[in-house]
């Protein structure tokens, strides 16, 4: 039997898991049974499998009583049955106890206080990455499909959810009631929820056939509105895209008081940090709303991508959260087109580029071997770059062929495991271009490109280089293959895949404007040459999308803190934006003038001072002090930067005045 300390040996895998857990939230304790049915592949002396701080009282294979072995170390259950196991079918039952802990992983307890003062707890499960072993013993790697059938014996008059929805319900001799839920699709552990405890949940809601409802504290019915309009519109909003209907039977949307992460993909069962999805419309602003519809889309779009879907090991997890990320600004675009989500997914990429830029940055992708390995990834180059590069992917491909090539995926690959590649031939597949060449040179590769763009003879030249705060002039040069749109004047944009160190094409005599990264939607900076900047006059950018107006204004300033530009420049460009209205923009804006301001001393302070009150002062005029009924979201928000902008940076007298 092969002993990796990070993998279970494939001698005997799951099939299903009929569970019982019986927690006790008084004692803040619980008692478990579980029968695995297995399907042994090859004769074997002992089953190894996965267990961490479970009180294991007894093992029996097909009935028989086994000895058994817990490794604290590498958290295993060794069971050693009186005589091999020949290849088939075997069963494996285990009676066991635990604590519902502290830690927030595994099967843990949370509390929330009544009106009254009075402490009231909940038991609940958080079981990604590998804390699933915390709750039952199991094969705790998410390429160790089963069906899972749960049962429940709690208190009469406590509210318990699962996976599945409620099948049966019978009281029992001590009082409390057992409940049995509906068997599951064949799924990781890591996606295993359970959740009791003293609470209420809003009326079911039908979405083309699929129930949901919001589970929550009693009292907070009336914060559960927003969350559900956004989590229908999601659902069909999803089903419509990847073309396969809502892999499970219902949707329950858990908003807890106690949760380590945002939220938890648990098919059918999805958790939430309670501040996260419960908002009042009356007093909530514009952001709390737009992260609620945010996380909910996210978590909605795992159901597909994720669940029914799933990584063969942990080094797949940046995949599901770059994919889940991507979907959910593509959600909640459609939902709000408003909040222009796309445009402001910009600011959240210009993090990623930052975090990017550094010498320390790591790439996407990485060998896993340990789980723990895997916990690195939850960061900003997983789901802000990694979103980006599929944002970059998507527009080069053309939105409807991406969309066919994922739904592509996910039937071809439906209940099963994948690697990365795996998305990247199912897309290949479907539009025939080089998905997976073009996606590695991004994923295997730490840092993103500069390209840099100018006039020579009659032709625009395109070079690449690694962009880097601090240049190492050792490091080898770094090839990406860049989808580079360029757009000429007023015609529609040409594609250009830039994949060596320089792309050539004819440059029009006529002086008009040439813009790199039209759309926006790639993970580059761009730097231009004196006659091409030139060109990017007021006219031109009053011609640009605001996504477009962003990046040259974040590339810019981006260009000032790793000294290709001088800070005056940048005045420069910044002093051409006085029409602008867009909030992104001037999000961008203002973060470079703020940088600048930082930066320049003396008569060039002044000069800032200047420009600001220049640039900001008309756009307070235009947006007064008060906000009128009925104005648009981001036209409040733009509000909130300009009017402090303008007093503090620019140090106008008259918007320093205390508000009356
Ligand atoms: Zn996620």
């Amino acid at each position: 039997v092969n002993l990796d300390p990070y993998r279970l040996p494939r001698n005997a895998l799951p099939q299903r898991y009929d569970l019982t857990l019986a927690p006790d939230l008084g004692s803040a304790t619980f008692t478990g049974h579980v029968r695995v049915t297995l399907d042994v592949t090859e004769q074997t002396p002992l089953l190894v499998l996965n267990a961490n701080e479970l009180d294991i009282h007894e093992v029996l294979v097909n009935g028989e009583e086994a000895p058994f072995s817990s490794e604290i170390e590498t958290e295993r259950l060794v069971v050693t049955p009186s005589a091999p196991l020949p290849a088939g079918t075997a069963e494996l039952d285990i009676t066991f106890a635990g604590v519902l802990n502290d830690k927030l992983r595994g099967f843990y307890r949370s509390t929330y206080r009544d009106p009254d003062g009075v402490e009231h707890v909940i038991a609940t499960t958080q079981m990604q990455p590998t804390d699933c072993r915390r709750a039952f013993p199991c094969w705790d790697e998410p390429d160790c499909k089963a069906v899972f059938g749960v049962t429940l014996e709690v208190d009469p008059g406590l509210t318990a959810v699962s996976n599945g929805p409620e099948m049966a319900r019978e009281e029992l001799d001590d009082g409390r009631v057992r409940l049995r839920f509906a068997d599951t699709m064949p799924m990781s552990t890591y996606l295993v929820a359970v959740v009791v405890g003293p609470l209420e949940s809003t009326p079911e809601v039908d979405v083309d056939g699929v129930p949901m409802r919001i589970v929550h504290v009693p009292g907070n019915a009336h914060l559960t509105d927003f969350g559900m309009d956004v989590a229908v519109f999601s659902l069909r909003w999803f089903q419509d895209y990847y073309g396969i209907p809502y892999p499970s039977d219902k949707v329950d949307l858990v908003a807890l008081p106690d949760f380590a992460a945002g939220a938890m993909e648990n098919l059918g069962c999805v958790t939430f940090r309670e501040s996260l999805f419960l908002v009042d419309p009356a007093t909530s602003t514009q952001q709390e709303r737009q992260l609620v519809a945010d996380v909910v889309a996210h978590e909605l779009a795992h159901m597909w991508f994720g669940d029914l879907v799933t990584m063969r090991w942990w080094n797949g997890i940046w995949l599901n959260e770059a994919f889940a990320t991507f979907m959910e600004i593509a959600a909640c675009d459609a939902y709000r087109p408003d909040w222009q989500r796309w445009t402001t997914f910009g600011q959240e990429r210009s993090v990623a580029f930052e975090t990017d830029a550094l010498a320390s940055t790591r790439s996407v992708e990485y060998e896993v071997r340990s789980p723990a390995d895997s916990e690195g990834m939850f960061d900003v180059l997983t789901y802000q770059k990694g979103g980006a590069l599929l944002r970059m992917l998507e527009q080069y491909l053309g939105p409807e062929p991406f969309r066919r090539g994922v739904a592509h995926y996910l039937s071809l690959h439906a209940h099963s495991n994948t690697e990365t590649g795996d998305l990247w031939d199912a897309i290949e597949a479907v539009t025939g271009q080089p998905v997976r060449q073009l996606m590695d040179s991004w994923i295997w590769q730490p840092g993103f490109p500069l390209v840099r763009a100018s006039h020579e003879h009659d032709e625009l030249v395109l070079r690449q280089e690694r962009f880097r705060y601090l240049p190492d002039a050792a490091a080898p040069p770094t090839r990406w293959m860049v989808p580079v749109h360029v757009r000429m004047g007023s015609a529609a944009p040409v594609k250009v895949l830039l994949d060596g160190a320089e792309a050539r094409l004819p440059l029009p005599d006529d002086a008009a404007p040439v813009l790199v990264n039209a759309e926006g939607v790639g993970f580059y900076r761009v730097a231009y040459d004196e006659d091409l900047r030139s060109r990017l006059d007021t006219t031109a950018l009053s011609a640009m999308s605001s996504l477009e107006r962003y990046c040259l204004v974040d590339d810019a300033w981006a260009a000032v803190v790793a000294d290709r530009m001088e800070a005056s420049q940048f005045l420069d460009l910044a002093a051409g934006f006085a029409d602008e209205t867009d909030l992104a923009v001037w999000q961008a804006l203002a973060s470079g003038l703020r940088g600048a301001g930082r930066l320049v001393q003396g008569e060039d302070h002044e000069r800032l001072q200047r420009v600001v009150r220049h640039l900001v002062s008309p756009l307070v005029e235009r947006l007064g002090w008060d906000a009128p009924d009925g104005e648009p979201d981001l036209t409040g928000k733009l509000r909130g930067l300009a009017i402090p902008l303008l007093a503090v940076l620019g140090q106008d007298r008259e918007s320093q005045a205390p508000l009356s």
